[in-house]
């Protein structure tokens, strides 16, 4: 039985005030906090388990070695990757996103290619296609989502042309809250004979996670949004499309001989894991997971669902509060704005004058906001720790800026 009182006691920070107000995190879609489990691991690392991985053969490096290894299948559990050797680590989607590009995606395109986006893509999972764009001619290929917010897979799949690479999509929106069926599009694109790549960013936090039902062939983590460390995270690669990726960085553990002529590589994924990682905020990143997996995904997606629903009834009945996106697959994400002249950025200083912490801009998504003619957005994000009293300091709050800017 799932627990809001008892998850909230775990993570500290959540009873500190916060310009004398009790702090109400609503930014979870940037980045959670951290239960003290997590806090203590990496405190333990540091403090009595700390050596470099992989390398040293004394207790110590065994230790931190078993400790950074074991996370590798903690994740292939919380996603049914299938096998431990499916995952990648790194430091978070970004760097697992350009990982793609660089090492599987440009070794096999030339101009005139083409990458198919959603055009609610955060910038992580379009600038690294920019890249192919600006440095080999690659071309990319947009599809639109609707006036709710909705992404038709059915136009993704028929985006797919003969010319086509790659499709890349987020699982969902971080400015919507959209859920998007990725297994619909990976159905799809796979009949086409083409990848996709998922970014499961801000999805994998919400609700259980099985990349092989969805059948992604690459599919992104981050660890601070899972309740982990940041600079903590890891890709899942199909074992096919492992097998085609190239190295893209060189240096230590990645390689098993170097001479002064030659190279020979390690087995993947070590191959694609160059120079000391982040291993105590990949420690970190085992015990949020081991946190999530205790509690439930589905327990969490439930208690989530009846928080979003009691938050989309308050913040719908607002009717000078525009609520971006009305997706019925919307999430914990609420991006809002208030009719008339107030700047996000002005109700986000009011709401954290309530000890409310919301983002308030464009969410590293200017060409979704372009799409749907907004300039900036103040964005609620919950996570696994949010009440519905919660949700009422924020309808109270939202009133102050409505009578202060309205
Ligand atoms: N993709 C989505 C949908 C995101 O929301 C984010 C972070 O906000 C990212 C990618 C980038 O993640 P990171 O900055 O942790 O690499």
């Amino acid at each position: 039985m799932f627990d809001v009182q008892k998850v909230r006691a775990d993570f500290p920070i959540l009873s500190r005030k916060v310009n004398g107000k009790p702090l109400v995190y609503l930014d979870n879609g940037a980045s959670a906090q951290k239960p003290q489990v997590v806090i203590d691991a990496i405190n333990t690392a540091y403090a009595e388990e700390y050596a470099n991985v992989h390398r040293g053969l004394h207790t110590l490096s065994t230790i931190a070695t078993e400790k950074y290894e074991s996370v590798r299948g903690k994740i292939a559990r919380f996603i049914n990757a299938g096998s431990e050797d499916n995952i990648i680590l790194n430091s978070g989607t970004t760097e697992g996103i350009n990982m793609v590009s660089y090492a599987w995606a440009a070794p096999r395109m030339q101009a005139g290619d083409e990458i198919v986006l959603s055009i609610m893509e955060h910038h992580a999972n379009i600038v690294p296609w920019h890249f192919l764009r600006e440095r080999l001619g690659v071309v990319i290929k947009w599809v639109d989502v609707d006036a709710n917010g909705d992404l038709d897979p059915d136009a993704v799949i028929a985006a797919i042309g003969p010319k086509t690479k790659l499709v890349a999509v987020t699982q969902m929106s971080n400015v919507l809250g959209t859920v998007i069926d990725v297994k619909t599009i990976c159905a799809g694109a796979h009949e086409k004979g083409v990848p996709v790549l998922v970014d499961g960013s801000q999805s994998a936090v919400h609700m259980p996670i099985d990349v092989c039902d969805i059948g992604a062939d690459f599919f992104a983590i981050t660890g601070h949004k899972l309740y982990g460390p940041s600079g903590s995270g890891a890709i899942y690669v199909s074992p096919d499309r492992m097998a085609e990726m190239r190295p893209f960085m060189g240096g230590g553990d990645m390689i098993r001989e170097v001479s002064r002529d030659s190279v020979i590589y390690n087995d993947a994924p070590m191959k694609f894991e160059a120079g000391t990682p982040g291993i105590v905020q990949t420690i970190g990143l085992g015990v949020a997971l081991d946190y999530m997996m205790n509690i439930g995904m589905d327990a969490i997606a439930e208690h989530e669902k009846a928080l979003c629903s009691y938050a989309r009834g308050k913040l719908d009945g607002l009717n000078w509060l525009n609520v971006q996106g009305q997706s019925a697959t919307k999430g914990a994400i609420f991006s809002l704005t208030i009719d008339g002249a107030a700047h996000a950025h002005d109700i986000s200083t009011v709401l954290d004058k309530k000890g409310v912490a919301v983002r308030a801009g464009t969410h590293c998504a200017m060409p979704l906001m372009d799409h749907m003619g907004v300039g900036a957005t103040c964005r609620a994000s919950f996570g696994m720790y949010n009440t519905v009293e919660e949700v009422d300091v924020l309808v109270d709050a939202l009133e102050l800026c409505h009578e202060l800017f309205g």
